[in-house]
């Protein structure tokens, strides 16, 4: 018998997420970002409910290929554009469309033998102060780019350093608008935060923030990028990826018994206590304290005890129906249609969802769709 722990992507909650960004922007074109192997969920699992999509979204050029290879014929956008000078023949040869966000890749593109020319997206750097041409440089960018041969048409993209927070995106919006208000091209600007909290706003305003192309990343897989300020479940999103384990062993404590490394629990009282089949080998966080949220048979409990690489403990007081072999879910849905979010176990292990999604451990199998 293999372990038990198990990892499940639910192709209805990608078509369904997927929807929910088009009733957010009926007119834009929706870039499924699929960057990090579709979040840790897998391209090839993910594709057949994603390829409705106008698009894909990613950056490593090896990922573009697996999409090609999957037969998808339509856009490619690399989000952070070519990393060296021949990554352009690939460009060429699969038709990616890239962003072009320094001089370099311009000078690469301007020695670049192709007789395709290429669909860029010059990206402004309106605050993030990661990638993208400045205020001051942009223009110029963007004329050297629009006498080159090797190039097609000229998209304008920027990317949002606050749009989960309190900041917001005003102060940069209004940047990109002065930047670019008088360049031709399509225009992309909103991520899943952008795009679920403030498009709508935006779309009654001067701006048409969804315009042309918005790219949707994390509310894909079904998790709120704004949490704990709204859940996944206030944006009517659902969980793409249940990890599953369950029940190995069970051990009885009386009052002042600890339980696992560093007796870093102790029970203050009679319990029941669940050995589950998952630990930080497994991805599960490490840091995921006391406390933590997950679900046994289906009903909500929390972790004791440090995690450790193979296992952790879970409290069964009072789940006297639960014990060996009993399901456990560490995130997502329960085979009784119970829901963890992700969400939650990420904040009360001290992180975001993303980096949960995109850590499950190559030792952990997916169930086979
Ligand atoms: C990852 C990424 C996105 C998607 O972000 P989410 O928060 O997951 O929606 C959008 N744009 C760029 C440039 C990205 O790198």
């Amino acid at each position: 018998m293999p372990r038990s722990i198990l990892a499940t992507v639910h192709p209805d909650a990608l078509r369904h997420n997927l929807q929910r960004a088009r009733d957010c922007a009926p007119d834009a074109r929706v870039w499924a970002v699929v960057k990090a192997n579709a979040y840790g969920h897998g391209i090839e699992r993910c594709f057949d409910a994603m390829r409705s999509a106008d698009g894909f979204a990613l950056l490593d050029l090896a990922e573009a290929e697996r999409l090609r290879a999957l037969d998808w014929r339509g856009p490619i956008h690399l989000l952070e554009g070519v990393f060296e000078p021949r990554d352009l023949e690939l460009c060429s040869r699969l038709h990616l469309w890239h962003t072009v966000h320094c001089n370099e890749q311009i000078d690469w593109l301007a020695a670049h033998k192709t007789q395709v020319p290429h669909r860029v997206f010059l990206k402004l750097n309106s605050g993030m102060n990661r990638l993208g041409f400045t205020p001051a440089a942009f223009r110029s960018a963007w004329a050297r780019l629009n006498v080159l041969p090797q190039v097609d048409e000229i998209s304008l993209m920027t990317h949002f350093s606050d749009a989960d927070g309190v900041r917001g995106i005003a102060h940069q919006v209004a940047t990109f608008e002065a930047a670019t208000a008088d360049l031709p091209g399509e225009r992309t600007l909103c991520n899943s935060a952008a795009l679920l909290r403030h498009a709508r706003t935006a779309l009654r305003g001067a701006q048409n923030l969804a315009a042309d192309w918005v790219r949707e990343g994390i509310a894909l897989y079904g998790s709120a990028p704004d949490f704990p300020a709204r859940s996944a479940a206030d944006w009517d999103l659902q969980p793409a990826m249940t990890l599953a384990s369950r029940i190995i062993g069970v051990q009885s404590l009386q009052a002042g018994d600890t339980v696992g490394y560093g007796s870093a629990f102790a029970a203050d009282k009679p319990m029941r206590i669940g050995v589950v089949a998952c630990g930080y080998a497994d991805g599960y966080p490490r840091h995921a304290s006391t406390g933590t949220p997950v679900l046994v048979g289906g009903m909500r409990t929390r972790v004791v005890g440090r995690v450790s690489m193979d296992m952790i403990t879970v409290d069964l007081t009072g789940l006297d129906a639960e014990g060996m072999g009993s399901e456990v879910v560490l995130w997502g849905r329960s085979s009784s249609g119970a829901v963890l979010p992700i969400d939650e176990v990420a904040s009360a292990a001290g992180t975001i969802s993303y980096e949960l999604m995109c850590a499950v451990a190559q030792r952990v199998p997916f169930a086979a769709a």
